[in-house]
């Protein structure tokens, strides 16, 4: 029955469709266990179905290749049912190798199921189609089944070592997959054949009479190789596996060991169970000390709780944090700072404990509280910054506490500045703010906001006594600060504005003390004040004022009156003093108290008594033509004045072009005017004085002089301030003073002159302490220079 040449190609087919079908089981359940749940059954049905066929072809093919006659009434039905159940076996066969870590049940279940369909496809298929060859042979029968059995549970172990783990995709492994394929697949093929010999009149080969075992043999064989091939590819697998697991050991302790970082790790109830070297140098203890202490032991107690929360979260795998800041704390109680990031140990599924890095970030945190601290403070007084204090202000607002601002200009700084160079702005600087710190109260925060601009907020308690404080500030500021040896006065005004009285918002707040301190520089500076909302309508009318100012200078609408100056009584004029007046069109006379300091802030002042000087020289000049001489005639300089450059060219030129005597002329400067740059300001004056110009220091004593200081001072006069002379009579401090700074003028050999000289037991009081001249209005107000020369004339009044 068995012919080699017609049935050989067929027999081939059924090999190599039997490896074909073998080799694609693995690939198919790889398939399916890679997809997504929900596509899943979808994905299987189609498989199965699939290598159904391809199981079904192997059999049919087979019985094809024995050219057996069908007896069977219903051969379709028959292949429509075996073509099921090879569906089935493949089914089976791709769900249970896509479980990982199949049960040795679900194993067996699996492989009795593989036997059984093969059984059924075989057995139980030939006796159906080919019912007149049955032939009932009990020991091959027993032999096949073992053969089906022995085949199935060996192919199912195959598939499943294959799959485990993504071997599949190994290259070692896929040399045993592809031998087990093909091995296997040619298993597959005896099967049939064996089947039929065992229940079918059929003999596998002519002649002979034990050929019918050759099938036997061949599967037996075959199946025996098949059940060491797992072996052989387990094994191989261990040896890489272990070599692999080695080599990962190897690399997770070196990186345990040798990492820059501090490793602790701890069993699940945080119990140290090994450390590496850094972190036991950072916790300077040795490696034995450590193991067994609870990571909790090591870390400061104020940050236990933190720990602790986060190594719960680590434990139960919540990472609401993935790190955590805390302290060390070191053997001989000093800290160190450290970010701890923690990991599960995970050991078969299962959580064993913790894995910590620790990292040393002492420095990088020392580094970035410094760039904190530079992004907050001042690098020049290490005061809080702009910054700082605007974010204090927002925070102070949400608290919705009571506080007060004051904000501080120096009043004479920008002068000191320009004169001696930012260095030496920058050494008064620093003086200021350690004078401000050694006034201000404990809780208060002072902060330099740029240049000279300082602001404090004083806060609930201290904020009652603000006008104190701001007074207590503005009086320490009233003495010198001693500077490169020089001194230096630098006073200060100070406006005050309160939260939430004056406003909720913190920019007005700011608007509204410095509202406040220009009110206070324009009423003279070097005092303090509080808001008052009628300050911004002052504000508007100093802008008015300034507006205005610069263009009556423009029209010539400014004016300069006299006021005589006597010796001993009314009747000798030895001089007068020019005063600006300054009459508007629609204000009427504006007093040089409210628009001098305007002039000064605003620079106008230059052109101001450039002009004065002009007048005077122009009423001089007409005065000396018509050979009237009133003394000399006192011009005001202001100490911004002084210091310009070309003050002295100024004063020449106006003496050459008018062709007037420098006799006739005496210029008043302030004593804080000198104080600025002593050396200067003595230079020039000498130069002047060196002209035949005299020079008095006018409103003295209400400055800082000593007898020391005045010394220095190359002047001829002092001009005592009026405020001592118009309480004279009523104080007697007063007089003392008075009487002080006439002896102290006899004693540097200092003319000296009383402003203010209101009646005429002033006059006398003062003739008896020894002072002669005077100016005030006993003797006559300023005038114009037309009524001073015609009321002057004769040079006399009696009194
Ligand atoms: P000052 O230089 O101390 O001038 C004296 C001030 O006292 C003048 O005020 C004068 O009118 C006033 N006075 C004179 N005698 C009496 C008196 O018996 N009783 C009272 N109560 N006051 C008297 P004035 O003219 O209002 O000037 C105020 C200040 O404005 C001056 O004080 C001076 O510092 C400044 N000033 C005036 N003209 C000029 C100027 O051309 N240049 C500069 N830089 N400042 C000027
Ligand atoms: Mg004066
Ligand atoms: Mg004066």
């Amino acid at each position: 029955m068995f012919n080699l040449n017609e049935d050989l190609f067929l027999m081939l087919l059924v090999l190599v469709q039997s490896v074909i079908s073998y080799h694609l089981t693995p690939v198919f359940t790889n398939i399916y266990s890679r997809k997504t749940q929900d596509k899943q059954p979808k994905i299987i049905i189609i498989l199965s179905l699939t290598l159904g066929f391809l199981f079904w072809l192997t059999h049919l093919l087979a019985i094809l290749s024995v050219h057996l006659k069908y007896t069977a009434e219903q051969p379709y039905l028959y292949f429509l049912i075996s073509y099921a159940v090879c569906s089935l076996v493949a089914f089976f066969s791709i769900r249970t190798c896509g479980i990982p870590h199949l049960s040795s049940k679900s194993y067996f279940v699996t492989g009795c199921g593989m036997s059984l369909g093969i059984v059924f496809v075989n057995f139980i298929g030939y006796a159906i189609l080919f019912q007149d060859k049955i032939e009932v042979k009990p020991l091959l029968i027993l032999f096949a089944l073992l053969l089906s059995a022995a085949f199935s549970f060996s192919a199912l172990r195959l598939l499943l070592i294959a799959l485990e783990d993504g071997l599949l995709n190994q290259r070692r492994a896929k040399y045993y997959r592809t031998a087990g394929s093909i091995i296997g697949g040619i298993s597959l093929a005896g099967i049939p054949y064996v089947t039929m010999t065992s229940v079918l009149d059929y003999q596998f080969a002519d002649g002979g009479h034990d050929y019918y075992l050759i099938p036997f043999l061949f599967v037996f064989l075959l199946n025996l190789i098949l059940t060491f091939i797992p072996d052989l590819y387990s094994h191989t697998m261990m040896n890489e596996q272990s070599e692999r697991i080695n080599e990962k050991e190897e690399r997770f302790r070196s990186l345990f060991h040798h990492s820059p970082d501090g490793v602790i790790s701890t069993d699940m109830k945080g119990v140290i169970t090994s450390v590496n070297k850094v972190a036991a140098a950072m916790t300077q203890l040795t490696e034995k000390d450590l193991i067994g202490l609870s990571f909790l032991t090591l870390i400061k107690e104020e940050d236990h709780q933190k720990a602790l929360f986060y190594f719960s979260e680590i434990v139960k795998g919540s990472f609401s944090e993935n790190e955590l800041s805390v302290s060390l704390r070191g053997k001989n109680g000093d800290s160190l700072d450290v970010l701890i990031t923690a990991v599960r140990q995970v050991v078969n599924h299962k959580v064993v404990g913790v894995y910590g890095v620790v990292k040393d970030i002492t420095e990088s945190k020392k580094a970035q509280n410094r760039i904190n601290y530079l992004a907050f403070h001042d690098e020049l007084t290490g005061l809080p910054n702009r910054r700082y204090f605007i974010q204090k202000l927002s925070e102070l607002k949400r608290g919705n506490q009571p506080f007060a601002i004051l904000n501080l200009d120096f009043d004479r700084f920008k002068r000191l500045n320009d004169l001696f160079g930012h260095a030496f702005g920058d050494l008064v600087l620093v003086k200021i703010s350690e004078r401000l710190t050694s006034v201000l109260p404990e809780r208060s925060i002072l902060s330099r906001l740029g240049g000279d601009e300082f602001s404090i907020i004083l806060l609930e308690d201290e904020m009652e006594k603000a006008n104190e404080t701001a007074n207590d500030i503005v009086h320490h500021f009233r003495f010198p600060m001693k500077i490169r040896e020089n001194d230096c006065l630098v006073t200060t005004s100070i406006g005050i504005a309160h939260f939430p009285a004056h406003s909720r918002d913190s920019e007005m707040l700011m608007k509204y003390a410095d509202i406040a301190m220009y009110d206070v520089k324009m009423n003279g500076s070097n005092s303090y004040g509080i808001y008052k909302p009628e300050m911004n309508d002052k504000l508007i009318e100093k802008i008015r004022i300034e507006n205005e100012l610069r263009k009556a200078l423009q029209y010539k609408e400014l004016s300069v009156y006299f006021q005589p100056k006597f010796k001993e009584n009314l009747a000798t004029v030895i001089g007068a003093e020019a005063l600006v007046r300054w009459k508007h069109a629609e204000l009427g006379f504006i007093s040089p108290a409210t628009f001098i300091p305007i002039a000064e802030e605003t620079g106008l002042i230059f052109e101001l008594e450039r002009f004065v000087l002009g007048e005077v020289a122009s009423h001089v000049q007409a005065w000396e033509r018509q050979n009237l001489n009133f003394g000399r005639i006192s011009i005001n300089i202001s100490h911004l004045h002084l210091y310009q450059d070309d003050l002295i060219k100024t004063i020449d030129e106006i003496l050459s072009s008018y062709q007037i005597h420098a006799s006739s002329l005496e210029l008043e400067i302030t004593e804080t005017a000198m104080m600025d740059n002593e050396l200067e300001a003595n230079m020039k004056l000498s130069i002047l004085r060196s002209r035949g110009i005299e020079i008095s220091m006018d409103d003295f004593g209400t400055g800082y002089s000593s007898l020391s200081y005045l010394q220095k001072l190359s002047i001829d006069r002092l001009k005592i301030d009026q405020s001592f002379i118009r309480e004279m009579e009523q104080h007697n401090g007063n007089e003392a003073i008075v009487s002080m700074i006439i002896s102290m003028a006899n004693h540097l050999e200092l003319k000296v002159i009383a402003e203010g000289v209101e009646t005429k037991t002033q006059k006398d009081l003062l003739a008896k302490l020894g002072c002669l001249e005077f100016q005030g209005y006993l003797g006559g107000k300023p005038i114009p220079a037309e009524e001073f020369s015609d009321m002057y004339l004769s040079g006399s009044k009696a009194v």
